[in-house]
């Protein structure tokens, strides 16, 4: 891929439950059990199916972590006919593949099990690193203890799975913290060569949420963050922004290369104050680069060999569509 590409990729999201166990004081994705925790099945397919109609390449199955932890949900999921959350979300994968969209998987924490589990059907999976420092917004979330996460990624890396992960900025985190997250994430990278990108996502205030009051990341500290992603990371890594949450034609020049991805249908339910782009926005945005669409698996990881027989003519189908729109894939 070269530097003059600005890249994003076409999904749908999914969140299939809204439960977690965390209590992260940022957060409005998070709700208690309720009859409507789970995204009914019925309710999935039809945004696969509409979303592959609509041009779409990717499935992003973004949910609660652990919400088993969560006294009664256990009894919703039995009710949709899984034991698990990650039952449910592998069964959705499949019928993700039959569509003709690529799943890839955020979940929060997994063991290297669990992981094992999804690989097969998924293209790339993900987990914010969101930072290495100990945070009072974290306090109440087991699964935000750096460590763990950082166990995780590097559980994804030995499995070979090609990996998202990223910064969250504005949480209570120092520019020197910022630092040494984005070393943890080379080092890693270095180890096991599976970081495909890294999210360098500015917080934005929600609200009714303990941090509704908090000032967002000034936008020449953002700017300065993805000028040390770029000097850190490998070349190999994108350093993407989310164009719904910050000015992406004004952080392109600071060394941004991917925005993300982008939706003709569903919302960002993690940010759903923030609309999607459309994808003639983008371009615009991208000024003078060449704005390329993308997979959720990025092309050297598929030059690797790094997916599964299930995901093989899928990934093969979709690289001769892009291909044929002149477009990087
Ligand atoms: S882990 Fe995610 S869904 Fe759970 S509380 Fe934190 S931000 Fe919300």
């Amino acid at each position: 891929m070269t530097r003059n590409v600005i890249t994003f990729s076409k999904n749908v999201f999914l969140p299939l439950t809204t439960v977690c166990r965390n209590r992260c004081e940022y957060c409005c994705f998070r709700t208690p059990v309720t009859e409507h925790c789970i995204m009914q099945p019925v309710k999935a397919e039809h945004t696969l199916a509409c979303g592959a109609g609509l041009g779409c390449t990717e499935a992003l199955f973004t949910f609660g972590e652990r919400p088993e932890e969560e006294p009664g949900f256990e009894r919703w999921i039995t009710q949709a006919g899984y034991d698990n959350i990650l039952q449910y979300c592998h069964a959705l994968c499949e019928k993700s593949i039959d569509a003709g969209l690529l799943p890839h998987t955020n979940a929060g924490v997994m063991t290297f099990e669990e992981l094992e589990y999804l690989k097969p059907v998924n293209a790339s999976m993900g987990l914010m690193l969101e930072t290495t420092a100990d945070i009072p917004a974290h306090r109440n979330s087991p699964g935000k203890i750096p460590e763990i996460r950082i166990e995780m990624i590097e559980n994804a890396g030995r499995l070979q799975i090609p990996f998202t992960t990223g910064l969250l900025l504005g949480i209570g985190e120092t520019m020197q913290d910022r630092e040494e997250s984005l070393i943890v994430i080379r080092d890693l990278h270095k180890r096991y060569g599976h970081i495909q990108e890294v999210i360098i996502q500015n917080f934005c205030p929600k609200p009714g949420t303990p941090m509704s009051g908090r000032q967002e990341i000034r936008f020449d500290e953002m700017c300065a963050v993805i000028r040390m992603a770029r000097d850190i990371l490998q070349e190999d890594v994108a350093v993407q922004v989310a164009p719904n949450l910050a000015d992406a034609a004004s952080l392109i020049p600071c060394g941004v290369n991917d925005l993300g991805g982008i939706s003709p249908l569903t919302i960002d339910y993690v940010n759903p104050g923030h609309p999607w782009p459309q994808e003639d926005e983008l371009r615009r945005s991208a000024g003078n680069y060449i704005l390329g669409e993308r997979l959720c698996i990025y092309p050297q990881f598929i030059e690797k060999g790094w997916f599964s027989h299930e995901l093989e003519p899928l990934i093969n189908q979709l690289v001769k569509h892009l291909s044929g729109q002149e477009t990087v894939s």
